[in-house]
């Protein structure tokens, strides 16, 4: 934990568990998780949009501390955008979290900053909190382009943000040749991206907005890797894609304190 930055563990459940797999996910983590992990850490989940409903149901019924987030959203409120999930609709909903600019929306939905940007926008408009996700692809890490591409897409996505609105967003360092593959960014390489990361937005925007922005990890996290990664001092907690369709995994991550190293 890097000061008053408050952890924050997010589960990216991507295009898995239906909404009722969904209640039996969240039911047994909730049962996993105690009263002392949610004092100490923010802990989202990420559930296909098909199982919001459900889940705001079972969260807001048993009032569990799982705060619920989104994988993607347009920035667009209302119109006609055929199959698209509008910021205002996930806000009705409880979810306070929104996923932007995942790299697989970037790389198989061809996502550009410019639209990862308006989202952010929409969703800070609607009261939610931006998971911004920045990476670079295995080729790009090999010419030695990770700084310039994270701080490209950084650049582009804070944009149009005041210091305060960059203050309570989420940023998440995902290189992406460490997702779903189970390689890991060494904590220590991480940490040298993510305090790039933090500089960039000192600079861009103000050196407050840079000490309170929450910065994550993410990128094949298991409940083995995760303790080294939060002893780094820049990295603030960790998204996590296929380790957190387990909950029993999911919630040892949480845990993550209470391992040793
Ligand atoms: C992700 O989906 O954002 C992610 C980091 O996935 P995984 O943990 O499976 O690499």
């Amino acid at each position: 934990m890097q000061g008053e930055r408050t952890p924050i563990v997010s589960g990216n459940w991507k295009m898995n568990n239906n909404h009722f797999e969904a209640i039996q996910c969240v039911q047994k983590l909730a049962y996993l998780l105690q009263k002392d992990d949610f004092d100490a850490v923010d802990v989202t989940i990420h559930p296909p949009f098909t199982d919001l409903r459900s889940m705001q149901t079972l969260i807001d019924a048993d009032q569990l501390r799982i705060k619920l987030g989104a994988q993607n959203c347009h920035h667009e409120e209302k119109g006609a955008f055929t199959g698209e999930v509008s910021p205002l609709f996930l806000a009705k909903l409880g979810v306070q979290y929104v996923i932007v600019g995942h790299s697989e929306r970037r790389e198989l939905f061809g996502e550009t900053d410019d639209f990862v940007a308006r989202k952010v926008v929409a969703v800070q408009k609607h009261g939610m909190t931006p998971i911004l996700c920045v990476g670079e692809t295995l080729a790009e890490r090999e010419a030695g382009l990770t700084l310039d591409k994270v701080k490209t897409q950084i650049r582009a996505a804070l944009a149009k943000r005041t210091a305060e609105q960059v203050k309570s967003m989420v940023i998440a360092y995902e290189p992406i040749w460490a997702i779903g593959t189970g390689k890991n960014a060494s904590p220590q390489d991480a940490q040298e991206v993510i305090a790039a990361i933090r500089e960039e937005v000192a600079s861009l925007i103000s050196r407050p907005a840079a000490q309170a922005v929450r910065i994550q990890y993410g990128g094949s996290v298991k409940a083995g890797t995760i303790a080294e990664i939060m002893r780094m001092p820049d990295i603030d907690g960790v998204l996590v894609g296929g380790a957190s369709l387990d909950p029993t995994e999911f919630a040892r991550i949480v845990q993550y304190r209470r391992h040793a190293v």
